[in-house]
């Protein structure tokens, strides 16, 4: 099977980047979800017979936030470290955190190129 990554570019620094995750559980997670139920349910039936099936939100929900912060982590350009997600909520704070990625990171290929690129923020939205 192809592993399904996208194609897209930084919206700050236009890197070409690739997301490995999308935003949602594929099919794929949810056979996992299920397959990790039943394995759970199987071992606790000598205790709780059919309640076992009850761990399944809780495995759902494991699997939401493991692959949020797995898309989230992601999502954030490994060259200038702009968040998208940042500058939905907060454009000020998703400023303040490139300034800081780039401090920490002054070999940053995006601190070559012109300062006009720097500018391509107000496309977004
Ligand atoms: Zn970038």
């Amino acid at each position: 099977m192809k592993k399904n990554s996208k194609d897209c570019f930084c919206a700050l620094c236009r890197s070409p980047r690739k997301l490995r995750y999308s935003r949602y559980l594929s099919g794929q997670h949810y056979v996992q979800i299920l397959i990790l139920t039943v394995a759970i349910t199987a071992a606790a039936f000598p205790w709780f017979a059919w309640k076992g099936v009850g761990v399944l939100p809780l495995v759902w929900a494991a699997f939401e936030s493991i692959h949020k912060s797995l898309y989230r982590k992601d999502l954030k350009c490994p060259y200038c470290g702009f968040d998208p997600k940042w500058y939905k909520k907060d454009v000020k704070l998703a400023r303040q955190k490139v300034e800081e990625f780039l401090k920490q990171n002054p070999e940053s290929p995006i601190l070559r190129r012109s300062r006009t690129e720097e500018t391509t923020t107000s496309h977004l939205n």
